[in-house]
């Protein structure tokens, strides 16, 4: 049971170094799972792959731990962008944990006309990047970029990394038919509850970088849409081949 918890820290990882624990994970260590001195944790920070680490020290607010070996390099594709109308809190919470999971390197909340949504919490949703990280055996956290509206996304996109835009309307092509042309740098874009509008989709028709794909005749929810574009691509493309 101990041995499987995993902590993301932002230090250098190396055999011997010690690593101060956040005020958060120190109460996780110590009160929710009870652990003490000596009990094993597993630490990644994205750099420098996974090490396991002994609990050092540990008081009520605070905890140490020292790195003993390292149990995985970092070798990790890094996954996909997914850019996504921001839904409501917990349905943000939930594509956030699970784009997590399931590979995404790059999460990005962009406003498009018919978005709710005015505001996300980065930190709120990097918090749970990383605890889907910890818990799935990533070894890297997605970025997760503040909000932006369509805009400033199109503008800075990189014209080297294809984007698959969703489009509900049925308008494009399968996304596991045409998933395999493009590469292993790719980007998703999922509209918001509303829909894209005529005019957005008029706008990705005319921008070499986007190819509008369909998921199918169902209407999805968006947090369906993310889920199910992520997975697709991984079976057809990612590290799930
Ligand atoms: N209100 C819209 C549906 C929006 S669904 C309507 O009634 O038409 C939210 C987002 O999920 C869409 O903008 C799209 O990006 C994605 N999506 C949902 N179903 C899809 C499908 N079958 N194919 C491709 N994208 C889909």
């Amino acid at each position: 049971m101990a041995a499987g918890i995993r902590l993301y820290v932002d230090g250098a990882l190396g055999e011997g170094a010690l690593v101060a624990a956040t005020a958060d994970q120190a109460h996780y260590l110590g009160r929710v799972m009870r652990l003490g001195v000596g009990d094993p944790v597993l630490l990644f920070n994205g750099r420098d792959g996974e090490w396991r680490a002994e609990i050092a020290r540990m008081d009520k607010r605070a905890a140490e731990m020292i790195i003993r070996e390292k149990t995985r390099d970092q070798s990790e594709s890094p996954g996909p962008w997914l850019a996504f109308a921001p839904v409501k809190k917990t349905g943000t919470d939930f594509i956030v944990q699970k784009a997590t999971e399931l590979g995404a390197s790059r999460l990005l909340p962009v406003v498009t006309a018919n978005t709710q949504t005015g505001r996300t919490n980065t930190e709120r949703l990097r918090a749970q990047a990383v605890e889907a990280a910890e818990q799935c055996e990533r070894l890297s956290v997605p970025d997760v970029s503040d909000m932006i509206d369509l805009d400033a996304l199109l503008a800075d996109w990189p014209r080297d990394r294809p984007l698959f835009v969703l489009d509900e309307t049925g308008g494009g092509a399968s996304l596991a038919a045409v998933a395999g042309t493009a590469g292993a740098a790719v980007g998703f874009l999922v509209g918001p509850e509303g829909g894209f509008q005529a005019r957005e989709l008029d706008r990705f028709a005319k921008l070499p970088f986007i190819t509008p794909v369909t998921l199918g005749p169902r209407i999805l929810r968006a947090e369906t849409a993310c889920l199910a574009a992520l997975a697709v691509w991984q079976a057809v493309v990612g590290d799930w081949t």
